[in-house]
């Protein structure tokens, strides 16, 4: 449904989920006797005035499509329930950040701005994002008029909000490469590089890739290390059974030959070997993206393969270290790429209750929903137990 542009009622449950503040419901009972919504500036202030209104309590609203939104409305609401995220803009910690670089009116501005009113709107209406789109198209214009790519979006948002709050706003010189060490060794001191270079609150997103090429003439290995923004996962393919996200992982880091045309230069050799191709993941974010990977031969498909993908604890110990990660959002695209619709699942922070955010409606669900064949990317956060 590429027009969808009819403006529907939020619904949401007449009595919010609060549990994670108890001293809300409390303030809901007496509610018949509040008046009209007092401005308060204080983050808890905003809590606690619109949990006053029993509508649109926590981030529970929808936001309007402007015409071939849906896209950037998914991704919006995907980040709005990003914990962290959230809270950075609504305690206004990114106004303290904002470089030199940025101008004043900036994305991240627009971006907090709409974040804000989201958390703290005491109206039922859904919310529109104009401002918000009429910012980011001033940076990419091709962000408007037709159906985009959800990812595509969510990787350019971040990279720009990261911009704009990047400590580091002279890079330092100098070389990156030609490090004689033990891989692990390398892995760290490339981070600290880019650490060095990219320093923002948004760099929870971003974790560390490892690729290496080893020559089947001479074994000689070379390795690179990346920073990631997702992880891009091929489907894995069975005969039978269904896919898990785990088989995806498994085949996303299983070794790869390249061969024929696709034979890469040899350092030692100085000539085209045969070469097998692997990918580790180095480093894991503490906000770990995955995505379903369309299918390359065919663009305009998607793959529509069911992937069975854990809510909890996903557990990711055979591919680096200790890590556990739980389900937070999901970004889900229907129809094909040339169309479709995207809608997000998220769980709200607060309550811990799962909401479908389809444009200007928000509806509660049920957790065992969440996973569909239209699941395209997949938010998780680090369990804070498993960090240390
Ligand atoms: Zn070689």
């Amino acid at each position: 449904m590429p027009t969808m542009r009819q403006t529907y009622t939020v619904t949401v449950p007449e009595d919010p989920p609060a549990a994670a503040f108890p001293f809300i419901k409390q303030e809901m009972r007496r509610k018949g006797s509040m008046s009209g919504s007092v401005l308060v500036s204080t983050f808890v202030g905003l809590l606690i005035n619109q949990a006053k209104n029993s509508k649109s309590a926590q981030g529970l609203v929808g936001l309007k499509n402007l015409g071939n939104t849906c896209f950037m409305n998914s991704i919006l609401q995907c980040l709005s329930n990003t914990h962290s995220l959230r809270d950075y803009c609504l305690h206004n910690s990114h106004r303290r950040d904002l470089n030199n670089n940025s101008r004043t009116n900036t994305a991240l501005m627009e971006f907090a701005k709409l974040i804000q009113t989201m958390w703290s709107s005491t109206s039922s209406e859904a919310v529109s994002p104009s401002e918000f789109k009429t910012q980011i198209q001033r940076y990419a214009p091709r962000f408007v008029g037709y159906q985009q790519d959800a990812q595509e979006f969510l990787r350019f948002l971040l990279d720009g909000l990261h911009n704009e709050v990047n400590r580091v706003t002279v890079r330092p010189r100098g070389t990156v490469e030609d490090f004689d060490h033990l891989d692990e060794e390398k892995g760290k001191k490339m981070w600290s590089k880019y650490l060095e270079r990219e320093d923002s609150k948004i760099v929870l997103f971003v974790g560390q890739l490892k690729s290496s090429l080893t020559c089947s003439h001479c074994g000689f290995c070379s390795t690179v290390f990346d920073p990631f923004w997702d992880l891009s996962l091929p489907i894995a393919k069975k005969g039978y059974g269904e896919v898990s996200l785990m088989d995806c992982m498994r085949l996303f880091t299983k070794e790869d030959v390249l061969d024929g045309d696709e034979k890469p230069t040899c350092y030692r050799c100085k000539t085209r070997r045969r070469c097998t191709k692997k990918f580790t993941i180095q480093k894991f974010p503490k906000i770990l993206v995955l995505l379903k990977r369309f299918s390359e031969a065919r663009r305009t498909s998607k793959l529509s393969t069911f992937v069975n993908f854990p809510m909890k604890d996903l557990d990711l110990r055979e591919f680096s270290s200790d890590n556990s990660y739980n389900l937070y959002a999901v970004s889900n695209h229907s129809g094909t790429t040339m169309g479709g619709h995207y809608t997000a699942y998220c769980r709200n922070p607060n309550s811990g209750e799962w909401y479908t955010f389809n444009d200007s409606r928000v509806t509660p669900m049920s957790s065992s929903q969440v996973r569909s064949s239209d699941a395209y990317v997949l938010f998780y956060e680090l369990t804070s137990s498993s960090r240390m």
